[in-house]
């Protein structure tokens, strides 16, 4: 036994002894173990099973005609096609079986012809006419079963049957019952044949159908994935605003329409929110998304379906207005987003307070490029950060100057940091009932090599921009505090001397910054209650949950909290009560209006009253003349620091102030 038929073999049911345990019937029509196909085994058992049938057939025709015939000779036709049958039956069960019904017709067929040639019992003509007869039945039969209507094939052989009498009277019985009989079971074999395919068929089509449904919907899932890979790739994540490349290609297409369309009018907004660092930095990155989205969110809402917002990443956003009705529409909605980022937000459980700072550049002829107009509404935005954010700024040639004096501040503060060009200049605080310096501010200023000494005014904001505070903020509280405890050996005191220094948002925002003043204090080996910290009143307000732990440690650590500037920022006193807060620093602008108008006076007389309530400490700033004095005095305000006693000195200088008596400090 070679190979291939061993696995043949191998293939078919067989028990632990090795005998073969299929029925007989199954051994006939088993199809060879090649076609492996499930349709096409049964269409190849069917065949066979056919053709055996036919075989038995055509043999009893053969016994038949050996018993009753006159002529033996339709006997020995009948014998060989009986063989040539039994052949086909054999194809049928190789994967050659397609062709054993086309085999076994094409013998039907020659039945008659071998008649023709060979039987004496009837003239040529009725036999030729048989021979057509049969033929034309065969054909027809073959035709129709192509055409797969088997009641009409059935009727066309049962007529067949009827009338081949009444055509051909005169042929013997068994010349016509015998290719009848064949030709009818031939026929069987095709409709059992033809109905067994077209089920097949069906069930083919069936399942190309399913295949076809189910190639549908992974097509239609991969055409889904292609267009949610390609908004992927033009928009935002976060936001699911268009990114930059959807942004730039929409702003050269208004821009290649300008130039064909001269009255087309169209507006840049560069946006970018104002202190949401801080808020990322403080609150934590999930209220910055939040943050972010609820930005996106209102900003969409501000403007027409046709105008593009998008997102640059941070807390950059980018506005395309297209088709401008008015030269001025832009300033309506310029004011309509700022109105609506302004309304408070409620994030996470925070109330988050944001604004946004605009930069502006309307569609004007110079610009060849995208690149060029967003550049320029960058400057505009920065020039609208710079102007006191929350405001909207439209782009000038000229602000490009102010842009390159902002980078070189850049450069020059990131030298200054590095060669050490910052100073600290102190100014007293004095307490008026005990005649005597309390302590002083620590006020940064930078000794820059060519401008000379320059107010914090200029460089801080720059500072705070760049991140650079940080540093700055340490290197300060940290030079205040060595100069404090000198001083404090120097002139010892009871209470000991105190100093203030101020803290910026970046500052604050920083989740070690306790754990770093604990390490300064240690270092510089001065009292905790030594320290005064000065937080403005909008950092307190807009970071009240963050600033409320950091101030709770530091109160713990015994260092007072002071707020600077008090009166100028919000509203909201509600914060003042739950916050661990010593001391408010009036405003010097009250303070300037004391003697006057007297406007400030209620207010200052009211800040008193609140803190007095409150149980905390006042100190007036910027006392300047003798009658501001005397009003805070009369209205019980002890605390002051003012150019009126000294202004903010070299440490040489405080130091000599220090060793005066207290009389001769205003001369
Ligand atoms: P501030 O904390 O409110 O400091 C008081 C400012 O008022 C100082 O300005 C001081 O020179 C000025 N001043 C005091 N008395 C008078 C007065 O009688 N009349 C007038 N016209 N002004 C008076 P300075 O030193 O220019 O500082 C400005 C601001 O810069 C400070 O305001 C503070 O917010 C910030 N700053 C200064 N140093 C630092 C620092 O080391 N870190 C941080 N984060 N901010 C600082
Ligand atoms: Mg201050
Ligand atoms: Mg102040």
């Amino acid at each position: 036994m070679n190979k291939k038929n061993s696995h043949i073999v191998s293939s078919y049911p067989s028990d632990p002894s090795g005998h073969d345990k299929r029925s007989v019937w199954q051994r006939l029509v088993e199809p060879a173990a090649t076609i492996t196909e499930v349709c096409e085994r049964r269409q190849a058992s069917l065949v066979s099973a056919l053709l055996f049938v036919l075989v038995l057939t055509m043999l009893t025709g053969v016994v038949y005609m050996g018993f009753f015939s006159s002529s033996p000779t339709v006997g020995i036709v009948l014998a060989g096609a009986d063989i040539a049958i039994g052949f086909t039956y054999f194809l049928s069960r190789t994967r050659y079986y397609r062709f054993a019904p086309l085999l076994s017709l094409i013998v039907l067929a020659l039945i008659p012809i071998m008649n023709v040639g060979l039987e004496t019992d009837h003239s040529p003509e009725n036999l030729l006419l048989l021979l057509i007869w049969n033929s034309l039945t065969i054909l027809l039969s073959s035709a129709i079963t192509s055409f797969r209507n088997t009641v009409v094939f059935v009727v066309v052989n049962i007529l067949t049957f009827l009338l081949l009498p009444v055509f051909i009277p005169t042929v013997s019985f068994i010349n016509m019952t015998f290719p009848l009989i064949f030709n009818g079971v031939n026929s069987l074999t095709i409709l059992v044949f033809t109905q067994h395919r077209n089920r097949m068929e069906k069930d083919r089509l069936l399942e190309m159908s399913r295949v076809n449904q189910q190639l549908q919907v992974e097509l239609s899932e991969r055409k889904k994935v292609e267009e949610q890979l390609a908004h992927t790739a033009l928009h935002d994540p976060l936001t699911d605003l268009p990114n930059r490349v959807l942004f730039t290609d929409r702003l050269r297409h208004v821009m290649e329409r300008a130039k064909r369309k001269k009255n087309l009018l169209f507006a840049v907004f560069f946006l970018d929110l104002d202190r949401f660092k801080v808020v990322n930095d403080s609150m934590g990155h999930n209220i910055g998304d939040l943050l972010l989205i609820e930005s996106a969110h209102r900003l969409k809402s501000c403007l027409r379906n046709q105008d593009t917002v998008a997102r640059f990443g941070g807390d950059e956003f980018v506005i395309l207005l297209e088709d401008m009705e008015y030269p001025t529409d832009y300033k309506i909605v310029a004011d309509r987003i700022l109105q609506s980022l302004r309304l408070p937000a409620d994030l996470g459980g925070y109330k988050v307070f944001i604004s946004v700072s605009i930069g502006i550049v309307l569609n004007d002829a110079r610009y060849e490029r995208g690149e060029d107009i967003l550049r320029d509404a960058d400057i505009a935005m920065y020039r609208a950060k710079n102007q006191g954010r929350n405001c909207y700024e439209i782009f000038d040639p000229s602000m490009l100057a102010g842009v390159m004096t902002h980078l070189e501040l850049e450069t020059d503060l990131r030298r200054a940091l590095e060669n050490q060009e910052f100073i600290v200049h102190y100014q007293p605080i004095l307490n008026m009932e005990a005649r005597r310096i309390n302590g002083f501010e620590a006020l940064v200023r930078w000794q820059h090599p060519t401008h000379g000494l320059t107010a914090p005014a200029e460089f801080i904001p720059t500072l705070e921009e760049m991140g650079l505070i940080v540093p700055m903020g340490y290197w300060v509280l940290d030079e205040a505090c060595r100069q404090i405890r000198a001083w404090q050996v120097q002139y010892p005191s009871d209470p000991p001397l105190t100093v203030s220094v101020n803290l910026s948002t970046r500052q604050c925002a920083q989740a070690d910054l306790v754990q770093r003043i604990a390490e300064i204090l240690q270092k510089n080996k001065l009292d905790a209650g030594s320290l005064k910290l000065e937080l403005t009143e909008s950092l307190i307000v807009e970071n009240a949950v963050s600033t409320s732990n950091m101030l709770s440690n530091l109160r713990e650590m015994g260092i007072q909290v002071q707020i600077d500037d008090f009166g100028t920022g919000y509203s909201s006193l509600a914060y003042l009560n739950s916050l661990p807060i010593d001391t408010l620093k009036i405003d010097r602008t009250f303070i300037s209006q004391l003697g006057a108008t007297g406007s400030g006076l209620e207010i200052v007389r009211t800040i008193l009253a609140l803190a007095h309530g409150l149980e905390m400490n006042v100190i007036a700033e910027g006392v300047e003349t003798d009658d501001q004095l005397s009003i805070l005095l009369a209205m019980g305000c002890e605390n002051v620091q003012g150019f009126l006693f000294a202004k903010p000195v070299s440490h040489q200088e405080a130091g000599v102030l220090l060793g005066k008596s207290f009389a001769a400090l205003k001369d």
